[in-house]
């Protein structure tokens, strides 16, 4: 089940939304290394090896997106906004 986010960056203090999660039938990753958002058809292969096509980084169903001013990695995690299948 996916959600949507509110985030806020700790270190600009902008405020944007993002999904985490995908949906019933797919997986949304975002890659530890370069933040790429990738989706992986559900059920996918043990999570350990799905690798970024990008960088070949660890994929993580649950990293925030960058922020989308100054691209830090230091987010607050907000309120949900939404939730969907
Ligand atoms: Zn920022
Ligand atoms: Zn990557």
């Amino acid at each position: 089940m996916g959600k949507r986010i509110r985030f806020t960056c700790k270190n600009c203090g902008k405020g944007y939304e993002g999904d985490i999660g995908g949906g019933k039938n797919y997986a949304l990753f975002r890659c530890e290394q370069c933040n790429r958002e990738q989706t992986h058809p559900r059920p996918f292969p043990l999570q350990k090896a799905i690798k970024c096509d990008y960088c070949g980084g660890r994929l993580s169903e649950d990293i925030p997106p960058l922020c989308p001013v100054c691209k830090s990695k230091d987010i607050a995690w907000g309120d949900i906004i939404l939730t969907y299948e």
